[in-house]
């Protein structure tokens, strides 16, 4: 099974993926998650990435091809995946098309998930991120603060804003996405797997989204 989730930064691609992932037992994959990890640990795939990163650019092609393959390997992906952040442009598009051929995995769902930009601003904004790069919980300084401020409930790491949610960074990562990733939904709509939602509450959404796969 292989699910594709797509959306603007904050429209709750990591939420209702995690989501999915328990609900269908396949890995969630999250290229952002993916590229943390190796800005964390110092490494040179990390280091180059990271240039990108701190601006809110998009990580070049290669780079995520490399880490979409190598992660798509690993044999927990042999019943599938949910992709989270992947893919954002056309040609990543392509090139997962031309993988999950050669893997002889199907694309099972094409979830766009939809929200105005002013909801998006204040959800990234108000976003705090578990530091810990093994458990990285999100929380929400409004509507999920963690028990102890500033403090993981689940790994007692501190609870951090990301580098790239700042509003100036989240502002560029919003043009980007509009410029970049939006033709993605043309791309896919024709598909018959493709569907679009808004996200208010992440438990209904994942619902409708069974609901929708169960019809499809
Ligand atoms: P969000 O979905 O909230 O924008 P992510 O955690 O998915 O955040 O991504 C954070 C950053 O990592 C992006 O701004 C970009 O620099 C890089 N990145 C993640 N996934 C990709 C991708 N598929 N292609 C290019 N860059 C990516
Ligand atoms: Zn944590």
């Amino acid at each position: 099974m292989l699910i594709i989730m797509l959306g603007a930064p904050g429209a709750g691609k990591g939420t209702v993926s995690a989501i999915l992932t328990r609900e269908f037992g396949i890995p969630q994959i999250s290229t952002g998650d993916i590229l943390r990890g190796e800005v964390k640990k110092g490494s040179d795939l990390g280091k180059k990435a990271d240039e990108y990163m701190k601006t809110g650019k998009l990580v070049p092609d290669d780079i995520i091809m490399g880490c979409v393959e190598a992660r798509l390997a690993i044999d927990d992906c042999k019943g599938g995946a949910i992709l989270d952040g992947f893919p954002r442009t056309i040609p990543q598009a392509d090139a997962l098309k031309a993988l999950l051929t050669k893997m002889g995995l199907k694309l099972d769902a094409v979830v766009n998930l939809e929200a105005p930009e002013e909801l998006l601003i204040r959800r990234l904004t108000s976003r705090r991120t578990c530091a810990n790069p093994s458990c990285q919980a999100i929380y929400n300084i409004y509507t999920r603060p963690p028990k102890n401020e500033g403090v993981c409930d689940i790994c007692g790491s501190p609870v951090l804003q990301r580098d790239d949610e700042t509003e100036e960074v989240i502002k560029n990562r919003l043009k980007i996405y509009r410029d970049t990733t939006l033709p993605l939904l043309d791309y896919y709509g024709r598909e018959p797997v493709f569907f679009s939602l808004s996200c208010i509450d992440a438990g209904e959404t994942v619902d409708e989204i069974k609901k929708k796969m169960k019809k499809g």
